[in-house]
């Protein structure tokens, strides 16, 4: 089954632009995928042999992640005093761009068993290394304005989440996590990590954590079913099917999810 992510148009003149924007980014990257590919593959051999994978830590994967933060911090696609979250979630958005620029998918596949699947672990050394960071890097908190880069960031899903019984779709795209790839959390923020450690469909589109008020559990009653437009929060009433298609009757914005 090919991961949902996988399919993508190459488009050569957006990878110049990446190259022009971000240009500390564009050299320190294929290290990154590089070890990432090879990392993926030595989890796939020991998966052979029935073997937990776990992290591995000796093939300088982590020496080149430590290299494209400092690139992310020199480009200013992020500020020395961000969430490590959104350290995280800046670099999924620039190794699914990466990708489509025709690079390695098992490198991809590596990020979202690192990223999701071992997230509290990779977000413990991915705080060490920020942390050390600070000290090396003075005056990293200016983050680019200009609209070009930040359209080669732009996060690759729409925040519109609703809930059915089956798992977290997203109504702008056709994200859709299901409940086993999803680990339930209370505190500091009350929401769901995405983990993928059901299916292992690694899906670099979407973030690792949507938090509860994010998400719409649709109103379902007598055969209809009362749900909010994506855009403009409109209440929007329809009939109960699985599958549904919806047009804002106040801002035409037109949408899909399942109940
Ligand atoms: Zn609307």
């Amino acid at each position: 089954m090919p991961y949902p992510f996988e399919y993508t148009v190459v488009n050569k003149s957006e990878e110049k632009l990446f190259r022009d924007k971000l240009p500390q980014v564009s050299s320190s990257i294929p290290e990154l995928f590089r070890t990432m590919s090879i990392a993926y593959r030595s989890i796939e051999q020991r998966n052979i042999y029935g073997k937990y994978g776990g992290l591995r830590r000796d093939n300088g994967f982590e020496t080149s992640l430590n290299l494209v933060w400092v690139a992310m911090l020199n480009d200013h696609v992020i500020g020395i005093d961000a969430e490590i979250s959104t350290y995280v979630d800046v670099l999924r958005a620039i190794c699914l761009k990466w990708y489509q620029f025709g690079n390695s998918l098992d490198a991809c596949l590596f990020f979202g068993y690192y990223f999701y699947l071992f997230n509290s672990q990779s977000k413990f050394i991915v705080r060490d290394q920020i942390k050390d960071l600070k000290f090396l890097i003075d005056n990293a908190n200016r983050t680019t304005q200009d609209p070009a880069t930040l359209s080669l960031i732009k996060p690759s899903y729409s925040g519109a989440w609703y809930q059915t019984e089956q798992g977290i779709g997203d109504k702008l795209t056709n994200i859709f996590i299901k409940n086993g790839d999803l680990s339930k959390v209370g505190l500091p923020l009350p929401g769901y990590q995405i983990t993928f450690s059901e299916t292992y469909q690694y899906d670099l589109r979407a973030p690792h954590f949507i938090s509860e008020e994010q998400i719409e559990k649709p109103i379902v009653q007598d055969g209809k079913v009362i749900i909010s437009c994506p855009k403009c929060r409109q209440r929007c009433r329809g009939a109960k099917f699985e599958h549904i298609e919806m047009t804002c009757p106040k801002c035409s914005q037109k949408w899909t999810q399942k109940i």
